[in-house]
């Protein structure tokens, strides 16, 4: 039996009237209304109404499961039906495979579902047309991030995730056994980034990161997707104008490009005004201090902090100026020592991004890592490399599923993830 299609049901038209095609996917309804039967099918591109007459078509759907698969040849017709300007008239039809039933979510959404069972049935729950726009969506935004990115003189790499030693700091690392050795998994490239602005300048990379976090949020999960950036010759302020413009271009993008996703949906994507707000550490104490909640400099945002810094500043902004010593070994200090050139890009409450300038004097990294009692023997790999001609360099880490969260207008990273992973969820 012939498995191929001659279209996708998204090329058909009413203006290819009498044109015979070979079309392919899953039976989304089936109405019998006397000597005909009116079947709804769709494939990845469309949706086509298949209309279904004589004895031996006829018994070919008469059984036929909601979601199974079929391929049929036939013509193409004008179609009366309210929904449709087209339609195909079968001349043959092939069961390629049976849905069994019941299913375990309605794929068409009409009975909605908890996220625990689509999750349960996320293949399936990507033949709802909500869920499978989130992914579209997911895919055009990466595919905007690498032509911004690759445009601006960055260069594509991929770092281990498999590491041996704990390189920033050692918890939240998830352990495995590397044979008989002990390994890691990485919960960024921070290290192996910075050490590739010597020989690359400006490098991107968009991958899985793991973090050991038992952390039961809408925002956090144990297996992310990172897009991180480090550039040489760059301030902090440098990297954040790339991360605004980068930001604003993904809106652009799919705002202009994936209309039928917005539909599915039913959200408005819009462009988001540029320049971001830009909020020191300190300025925002003392908002937060206005507004009755007290906090000594020093002290970092909690939750509750960053939710009423969401409410006076809706929509994305920095947070810029950490205190020094809130900051990770490897962030450097302003002229004033006890602040950092530092910044997160936040959306209301949410962080969607840290980032900063790097120390490139080895000597000065060795003393932040006893600060911060961490032991400078075990980073020796990576200090190496700031003997061999280290450039001053800046970069961010920006969290893809908090982003597409933020631009689908959904709250729980889960929504925007295939197959995501939290401390309860292992399977599928
Ligand atoms: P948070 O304080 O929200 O837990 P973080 O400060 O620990 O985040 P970073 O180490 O700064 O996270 O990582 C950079 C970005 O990666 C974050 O701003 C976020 O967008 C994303 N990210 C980090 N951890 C997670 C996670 N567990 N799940 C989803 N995204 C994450
Ligand atoms: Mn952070």
């Amino acid at each position: 039996m012939d498995i191929q299609k001659t279209h996708n049901i998204g090329t058909l038209g009413p203006s290819m009237k009498g044109q015979k095609v070979t079309v392919a996917g899953w039976v989304e309804d089936l109405r019998e209304l006397g000597k005909l039967t009116f079947l709804t099918l769709r494939d990845v591109t469309g949706v086509s109404q298949i209309v279904v007459a004589g004895p031996d078509n006829l018994a070919q759907v008469k059984d036929l499961t909601r979601q199974s698969v079929v391929r049929i040849l036939g013509t193409v017709q004008e179609s009366k039906a309210r929904d449709f300007t087209f339609e195909i008239k079968a001349d043959t039809i092939d069961v390629l495979s049976r849905a069994v039933h019941p299913l375990p979510i309605d794929p068409l959404g009409r009975l909605e579902s908890g996220i625990d069972n689509r999750l349960n049935a996320r293949a399936l729950d990507l033949r709802n047309q909500k869920t499978a726009a989130i992914f579209k969506l997911r895919h055009n935004t990466l595919l905007c991030i690498r032509k911004t990115l690759t445009d601006l003189g960055f260069l594509e790499v991929n770092t281990p995730k498999i590491i041996g030693s704990a390189s920033e700091g050692g918890a939240n690392l998830f352990s495995l056994k590397y044979f008989d050795k002990q390994a890691y998994l990485a919960q960024s490239p921070q290290l192996y980034k910075e050490q590739l602005t010597l020989g690359l300048e400006r490098i991107f990379e968009i991958s899985s990161f793991y973090r050991a976090e038992k952390s039961h949020t809408v925002r956090h999960l144990t297996e992310f997707t990172s897009i991180d950036i480090e550039a040489a010759f760059m301030d902090y302020t440098d990297v954040m104008q790339i991360l605004e413009s980068l930001v604003v271009n993904v809106f652009e993008y799919v705002e202009k490009n994936c209309i039928s996703e917005q539909k599915s949906l039913g959200i408005e994507i819009k462009k988001p005004k540029a320049p971001f707000d830009r909020v020191t550490y300190t300025q925002a104490i003392e908002e937060l201090g206005k507004q009755g909640l007290e906090l000594q400099f020093g002290d970092d945002l909690l939750d509750s902090h960053l939710r009423k810094l969401g409410e006076l500043h809706p929509g994305f902004y920095f947070l810029t100026d950490w205190p020094l010593k809130l900051k990770p070994f490897y962030i450097h200090e302003k002229d004033d020592p006890s602040l950092s050139k530092s910044f997160d890009l936040q959306y209301g409450y949410l962080e969607l991004s840290s980032g900063g300038r790097r120390l490139h004097d080895p000597q000065k990294i060795r003393a932040r890592l006893v600060e911060q009692g961490l032991n400078p023997a075990q980073f020796e790999d990576h200090l190496r490399a700031f003997d061999w001609g280290m450039p001053p360099h800046s970069g961010w880490g920006l969290g893809l599923d908090r982003l597409m969260a933020v631009l689908t207008q959904i709250d729980n990273v889960r929504e925007v993830v295939l197959y995501p992973r939290d401390p309860e969820r292992l399977f599928p």
